[in-house]
């Protein structure tokens, strides 16, 4: 779904000067809304998947007179960073089985893509089915649709621009939007998905991985670096391809490991795992690796087991102490991320061909510098566990790594909320923090008169697993109940 500027929506007048706030700390699900003869809007900023099944869950939750009101900065609502892609090679990294919008009917996309054309990009594989990601942005913009469009449908309004500035005024909150203009709202969800990581070191060779338009222009004799080897790094490849570059693609992280693969996993039986098991890192990782080896014993891969920790990752990782979550992001996080992220067996396959055929180069090795020339970027890295720096030329920069912090973030709207001590960096400095309804926490929320929300990959430094369709439609739900709830006081 398209659309430009606001539909079915008045806005209230010219942006004023911010107030500061400062009100002690407290939970602000406590408190109920005032009730109103015209209930304000609950705002959803944020229009990618943990906006749209916010907005939609909070349709069905919310009195019959509260309208929701979704504000999205890109062209096309219902699609976010990761289902814009218009390559059919980009496909989803979770089964179709897993990518329902709601919890509460599991095969709703699976039925939706028994309507679409195979053409679309649907691959069926033994380790399951793998749709694009464009189709998937596809079958979100018609959720959407229905929900502007169906019963009640005016309560459903769209912004389409980017909200810069969010304040409390006179018992309400107040945003404000690039253009200027004003949108009062009685709550409102930050759904602004992941930060982006900034662009160091800086270089005038970089290039947006996932806007391929210059792609074609490459010169086949010169070699493309990605800084990543993740699943992003996959979708760099897949688009440098797709838009006719067919030189040496170099790519690079840290340890140079490249995501797993999908895999016809048997099912595995949820661990039992003891308190001194859930309270220490080791004793966790020894019983994980006790529970794959006893797997592979009877045929069944690692990926059943992972599979199976899946729907307590979350409380695992809120159970064990920060101590031991700063030794996992220390020394585990990357083997989690290549295990748990994996690639659509497809998706995969490309990987691995290129390997072999040496035109896809993974390398472990830390990037130290960039030094601009007119046509070229000279890199200057140093490969893991040398003394020795190296240094090699490439014409174009893709950034692949993913997930910035809150302190380094540029976001306008970010960096307001943070000023205003609205919103506060999560723990370790990832994403925001938030209080387990999934109201935020901030230096000032406590007495706030009207709440913020949020869900998705910006409390990641709390939940762990909130990154993923099958994880954010539960907190989608979970937060329009409580919300429904704060607004019926
Ligand atoms: C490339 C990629 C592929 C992925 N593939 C899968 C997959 O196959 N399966 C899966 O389960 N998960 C996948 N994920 C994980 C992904 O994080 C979630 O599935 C989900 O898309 C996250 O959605 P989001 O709405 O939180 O974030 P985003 O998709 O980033 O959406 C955030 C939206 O907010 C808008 N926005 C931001 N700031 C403002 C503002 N100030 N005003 C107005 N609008 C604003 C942005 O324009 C954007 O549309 C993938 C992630 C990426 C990056």
């Amino acid at each position: 779904m398209a659309a430009r500027g606001t539909a079915g929506y008045s806005s209230a007048g010219a942006a004023g000067a911010p107030a500061p706030t400062r009100v002690p700390e407290r939970p602000m699900s406590d408190r109920p809304l005032p009730a109103e003869a015209h209930p304000l809007p609950i705002a959803v900023i944020g229009a990618g998947f943990s906006g749209t099944a916010a907005a939609i869950q909070l349709l069905a939750q919310l009195p019959p007179g509260r309208p929701v009101l979704l504000c999205e900065r890109a062209e096309r609502f219902g699609r976010g960073r990761a289902y814009a892609t218009g390559n059919p090679d980009h496909l989803l990294n979770v089964r179709a089985a897993n990518m329902s919008a709601f919890p509460d009917r599991p095969s709703q996309f699976e039925d939706w893509l028994a309507g679409a054309d195979e053409a679309e990009g649907i691959r069926r594989t033994s380790a399951g089915t793998f749709a694009a990601r464009g189709l998937y942005g596809r079958y979100l913009s018609e959720l959407l649709t229905a929900a502007v469009t169906g019963p009640g449908a005016p309560r459903l309004q769209l912004v389409n621009e980017a909200i810069t500035d969010i304040a409390p005024e006179d018992g309400r909150l107040v945003l404000r939007s690039e253009g200027g203009r004003r949108f009062p709202a009685a709550g409102a969800v930050l759904a602004m998905g992941n930060l982006a990581a900034p662009e160091e070191p800086a270089s005038r060779h970089r290039a947006d991985p996932w806007n391929p338009d210059g792609f074609g222009r490459l010169h086949p004799d010169r070699a493309v670096l990605v800084v990543g080897t993740g699943l992003s790094m996959v979708d760099a490849v897949m688009n440098l391809r797709r838009h006719g570059f067919a030189g040496r693609i170099v790519a690079l992280s840290r340890r140079g490991q490249v995501s797993t693969v999908h895999a016809p996993a048997g099912a595995w039986p949820l661990p039992d795992f003891s308190a001194g098991e859930r309270a220490s890192l080791t004793r966790l990782l020894a019983r994980i690796r006790r529970e794959v080896a006893a797997a592979a014993a009877v045929g069944v891969g690692w990926h059943g087991v992972l599979d199976a920790l899946r729907p307590i990752t979350d409380t695992l990782w809120l159970g064990l102490p920060e101590a031991e979550k700063a030794r996992f992001l220390r020394h585990l996080r990357p083997f989690w991320d290549v295990h748990r992220h994996r690639a659509a067996p497809p998706a995969g396959a490309a990987i691995a061909a290129e390997i072999a055929a040496g035109t896809l180069e993974v390398r472990a090795a830390r990037l130290l510098s960039i030094e601009d020339r007119p046509d070229e970027a000279l890199v200057t890295c140093r490969p893991r566990g040398a003394g020795e720096t190296e240094t090699f030329a490439v014409q174009c920069i893709l950034d692949a790594r993913g997930i910035g912090r809150v302190a380094e973030t540029a976001d306008p709207l970010l960096r307001r909320l943070i000023g205003r001590g609205l919103v506060r960096p999560g723990p370790f400095g990832i994403g925001l923090d938030v209080h387990p309804d999934l109201s935020v926490a901030g230096e000032v929320t406590g007495d706030l008169p009207a709440p913020l929300w949020t869900l998705g990959p910006l409390i990641r430094g709390v939940f762990w697993e909130c990154t993923a369709v099958p994880d954010i439609r539960n907190q989608a739900a979970q937060l329009a109940r409580a919300v429904a709830e704060r607004v019926r006081g």
